[in-house]
């Protein structure tokens, strides 16, 4: 039978699937996909256990249990002084991908155009082509990484329905700043952009750095999905459980979609991420944990031939191995699995038209003795 109707036939299996398969066949250490390779705190793997053990094993409701609800809308009020409502602003999702896919739905018409920063992360474009939309797509430039918005400026259109952005930002691990946000809010002022903000780092930034959250921009909020997720904060990406926010008449369309699209997600790890997050500590203490990871990761690789400024956010380093060969990073990340056993990602795959800068992502949520292990081979190339 010939699948020529098929809504994406140009789209191929993930880089992420297909790099830790190859890691698998080729028992290489694995730095390409973004999962911790240690264990979550046994303090919320009890929680999990209470839960499926006090009975929470039927359907959650449909915008997920109201004490987490609660918790997470009182949460970002306190870090970034916005006003969300627990009633009516918030859903909890099958991971942020779930959230991107149903805002994206529920808003794309054909025709729409939707502002996309390239690299990107891989999900934002196929839902958008899914409804007919457009990416119009902004090519940031390694290996700094930052917004032209004299070429936003430039980009918008009337058809201009959205605008995504990635704050701490995959797979460069760069963050946005206070001034780009301010840009941000100037551009769309007056119009009726949509903005998708993915936060899923939200608590992974370094060296002092802060994480500015649209929520903190009354202006930007007033038009924002923003969207998180427990597997980044929790170390439990396997769980698939994240949530979205935004104001009450958005989170009304977002909730018509995502009523047919899973009706409601898991209730018992609610449960158990509503009691955990009760200790504040359980997410502010993220930043610290992976600014040593990271630190650690590069003293151990400092003499090796990667070029890199240290990542400011996410649990992803980029770097340059310009000074190691001149091959295409695809060809260059896969000799790397075969032929030295690590396993990378290549950043030219997130890159508009695949623009090749030599550029690989290590994830640095790796136990100590892996970082070690990788770093070794790093330090012979
Ligand atoms: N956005 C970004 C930038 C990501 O790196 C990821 C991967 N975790 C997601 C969204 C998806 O998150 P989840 O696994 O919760 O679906
Ligand atoms: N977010 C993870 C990464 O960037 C991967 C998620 C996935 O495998 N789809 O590596």
């Amino acid at each position: 039978m010939k699948l020529s109707t098929s809504k994406l036939p140009h789209i191929g299996t993930t880089i992420f699937t297909k790099m830790s398969q190859l890691a698998h066949e080729h028992q290489a250490i694995n730095l390409s996909q973004g999962f911790p390779n240690y264990s979550p705190d046994p303090v919320l793997l009890e929680e999990v256990s209470k839960a499926l053990h006090n009975g929470k094993n039927q359907y959650a409701p449909l915008q997920g249990i109201f004490s987490l609800r609660e918790t997470l809308c009182h949460k970002l009020n306190t870090l970034y002084g916005s006003d969300y409502q627990p009633k009516t602003d918030i859903t909890l999702t099958a991971g942020a991908t779930q959230a991107i896919f149903t805002a994206i739905s529920a808003f794309i018409k054909a025709e729409d155009e939707v502002i996309v920063f390239k690299p990107a992360y891989d999900c934002y474009e196929p839902a958008i082509e899914l409804y007919g939309g457009k990416p119009v797509l902004i090519q940031m430039q390694a290996p700094s990484y930052k917004i032209d918005w004299e070429e936003v400026a430039a980009k918008i259109s009337s058809k201009t329905k959205m605008i995504i952005i990635n704050s701490p930002h995959n797979p460069s691990g760069k963050v946005l700043q206070q001034k780009d946000l301010e840009q941000l809010q100037q551009l769309v002022e007056g119009t009726n952009i949509l903005i998708l903000s993915d936060e899923v780092y939200e608590h992974l930034v370094y060296d002092d750095q802060k994480h500015y959250s649209v929520a903190h921009f009354p202006k930007l909020a007033e038009r924002s999905f923003i969207t998180y997720s427990f597997g980044k904060t929790f170390h439990v990406t396997g769980w698939k459980l994240g949530y979205c926010v935004a104001p009450k008449a958005m989170m009304k369309e977002f909730n018509k979609v995502h009523q047919y699209n899973v009706f409601c997600v898991n209730h018992p790890m609610q449960v158990a991420i509503n009691s955990y997050l009760q200790e504040e500590k359980h997410y502010m203490q993220l930043g610290d944990f992976y600014q040593q990871k990271r630190d650690y990761f590069l003293s151990l690789i400092k003499d090796s031939r990667l070029e890199l400024t240290p990542s400011e956010g996410t649990y992803f380093q980029a770097a340059s191995y310009k000074n190691i060969s001149q091959e295409k990073d695809t060809v260059f990340a896969l000799r790397l699995i075969k032929e030295k056993g690590l396993a990378t990602i290549p950043i030219s795959v997130f890159n508009k038209d695949q623009q090749d800068d030599h550029m690989l992502r290590f994830c640095f949520a790796k136990k100590d003795e892996t970082l070690k292990a990788a770093a070794k081979i790093i330090n012979t190339l």
